[in-house]
C-alpha cells in the first residue's frame, strides 16, 4: 500500500491541513462530476436544484449538494445507484439489515484497495503489525464487517485466523492454540467469548490478545472497562457502515479520544437533523459522509442516520484528520416512551456505572393497562447470583436509581440469572417492543 512504511503510521494521516483539503476537494470535485454523468439518481436531484458538477470550486461549496438516504438505496434496490458497468464491479456485499430491508453495496477492484488501506492504517494506529495474528470474529459474508477485516489485516501483513463469528468454544480455542494478540468482532460477542472462555476454565487475561478492535454496535465507556478488564486488553472502536465502505471510516488512536475519520477518503459533516443545517465543528448532530474515492456506488452527502460530533482539535498523536466522538446513538434506535425519546445508549451508559452489574441485559417495552411499560433485565454475574436477597435489592434499586438520573423515568428492573440473556454472534439485540401499536 502507497504510504504504509510498515510502522504504526501512515503519512496520509499526518499530511498538513492544507494539503488535506487540497486533496479533499480535487477528490470531491472528481466524484461528484462521475456521479453525475453516471447515476440517474444524482443527476437529477442536483438538477432540481439547479447545481452541476462545476458549481464545487471549494469545500463548502459540498453544502449545495442535495442529501442522499437510506430510502434512496432501498428505492433503487439493487443496482439503481451504480455508477460504473457492472464488468467493473469485483464485489457486492449488502447491510445487515438491522433497520429494514437489506442494501446492496457495490465495489470497484480499486474501491477495495481503498477499503484495504483504510482498515490497513485504522490497525496500525491502534498499534497492530505484520508480527500481529489477528483473529477476526466478524460475521464473514454479505455483511461487510468480515472481509473487510479480513483484507486490511492482510494488507498490514499480519497472520489472519478469519474465524467468523459462532462457535464460541472453537473461538478461544484458537485464540488460545495460535498466540491470538489481536481480535476483530462485536464489543457484545467479545464480552462473551471472555464469558465462555472462564466456562471453559480458560483466563483470558493469561492469553496473549492485547489489542480488541470493535464495532458495528454502540458501546459505552462501561462497556469498555470490562472488556478491557476481562481480557486484559486494549479496546479500540471502529465505525463504519456499508453504504459508506463498510469497516474502517473511522477508528480510535492510542489515545482513545475520539475515532479518526480517513477524511482523505471520507468527508464528514454534522447536521442538524430536523433542519438539515450544516453545524460546526464540535456541536452534535446526524453526521454525514460522502465518499471522496468510491467508485462503484458513489454517496454524496449520505445522512448515516447516526449521532455524534465532530473534534476538530489537533488530537495528541499528531494524527490531522479529524475525529469524531463516539456515537451516542443510532436515531433509528430510538424509542419513546411515555412521551420521553430513549436511547438504549443512554440505558447502558447509566447502567454500567453500577458496580456489580453485567453489561448483558435487554430492555423490554410492554404496553400495561393501556400504558407504555419499560422493563430492564439485567444479567447478575455468577458471584452476585448466589448474594442475599437484601443485596439483590439493593442492587435492583441502584441500578433503578442510575437509569432515572439518566432519563429521568422509574423503569422496572428484574435480575436474571446468569447466562439467560439471549447472546448475539453480531450487533446485540438490545430492545423488545412487545408495546401495543395504534
Ligand atoms: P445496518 O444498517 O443494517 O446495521 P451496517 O452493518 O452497515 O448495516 O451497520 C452500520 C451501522 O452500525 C452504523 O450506521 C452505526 O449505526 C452502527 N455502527 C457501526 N460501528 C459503530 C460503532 N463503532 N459505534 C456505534 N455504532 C456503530
Ligand atoms: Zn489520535
Amino acid at each position: 500500500m502507497e504510504n504504509y512504511s510498515g510502522e504504526n503510521r501512515c503519512a496520509a494521516d499526518f499530511m498538513d491541513i492544507a494539503s488535506l483539503r487540497d486533496v479533499q476537494l480535487s477528490r470531491l470535485q472528481k466524484i461528484v462530476a462521475h456521479a453525475y454523468k453516471n447515476v440517474e439518481f444524482f443527476r437529477n436531484r442536483m438538477d432540481e436544484k439547479g447545481i452541476t458538477p462545476e458549481d464545487i470550486k471549494s469545500l463548502t461549496d459540498i453544502q449545495k449538494l442535495p442529501f442522499s438516504k437510506k430510502v434512496d438505496l432501498r428505492d433503487t434496490y439493487p443496482f439503481g445507484l451504480c455508477a460504473v458497468p457492472m464488468s467493473e464491479v469485483v464485489r457486492l456485499h449488502a447491510s445487515s439489515g438491522t433497520t429494514g430491508k437489506p442494501i446492496v453495496v457495490a465495489y470497484t477492484k480499486e474501491d477495495l484497495d481503498v477499503w484495504s488501506e483504510v482498515m490497513c492504517r485504522g490497525l496500525a494506529g491502534a498499534g497492530l503489525s505484520k508480527n500481529d495474528i489477528i483473529q477476526i470474529a466478524y460475521g464473514y459474508g454479505l455483511f461487510t464487517g468480515g472481509l473487510g477485516a479480513h483484507y486490511g489485516c492482510e494488507t498490514l501483513g499480519a497472520t489472519v485466523v478469519p474465524a467468523s463469528v459462532g462457535n464460541t468454544r472453537r473461538q478461544v480455542m484458537l485464540m488460545r492454540d495460535f498466540g491470538v494478540t489481536g481480535i476483530c468482532c462485536t464489543p457484545s460477542y467479545f464480552l462473551h467469548l471472555i464469558e465462555q472462555a472462564d466456562i471453559y476454565g480458560i483466563d483470558m487475561r493469561e492469553l496473549p490478545v492485547r489489542v480488541g478492535i470493535f464495532g458495528a454496535e454502540p458501546w459505552s465507556q462501561g462497556m469498555r472497562e470490562q472488556l478491557e478488564k476481562g481480557a486484559g486488553i486494549e479496546a479500540f472502536d471502529i465505525y463504519g457502515l456499508s453504504e459508506i465502505i463498510g469497516p474502517g471510516v473511522a477508528i480510535e488512536c492510542s489515545e482513545h479520544s475520539g475515532m479518526h475519520v480517513f477524511e482523505d477518503h471520507f468527508y464528514p459533516e454534522i447536521i442538524d437533523p430536523d433542519t438539515g443545517e450544516v453545524l460546526p465543528d464540535g456541536e452534535f448532530g446526524e453526521l454525514v459522509l460522502t465518499t471522496l474515492s468510491k467508485y462503484a456506488m458513489p454517496m454524496i452527502r449520505y445522512r448515516t442516520r447516526d449521532l455524534t460530533r465532530i473534534i476538530a482539535e489537533p488530537c495528541k498523536c499528531g494524527r490531522t484528520i479529524r475525529r469524531i466522538d463516539r456515537i451516542s446513538a443510532r436515531s433509528d434506535d430510538m424509542f419513546i416512551i411515555r412521551g420521553v425519546n430513549v436511547f438504549p445508549s443512554q440505558i447502558e451508559s447509566a447502567l454500567l456505572t453500577v458496580p456489580g452489574v453485567s453489561a448483558n441485559y435487554l430492555i423490554i417495552l410492554t404496553t400495561e393497562k393501556g400504558m407504555d411499560n419499560i422493563e430492564l433485565q439485567v444479567e447478575m454475574s455468577p458471584e452476585a447470583f448466589s448474594d442475599q436477597v437484601k443485596v439483590l435489592e439493593d442492587l435492583q434499586r441502584n441500578i433503578s436509581r442510575a437509569v432515572e438520573s439518566v432519563i429521568g423515568l422509574r423503569i422496572r428492573v428484574k435480575l436474571v440469572a446468569p447466562q439467560t440473556i439471549a447472546r448475539s454472534e453480531g450487533k446485540a439485540k438490545r430492545v423488545l417492543d412487545q408495546r401495543i401499536k395504534g
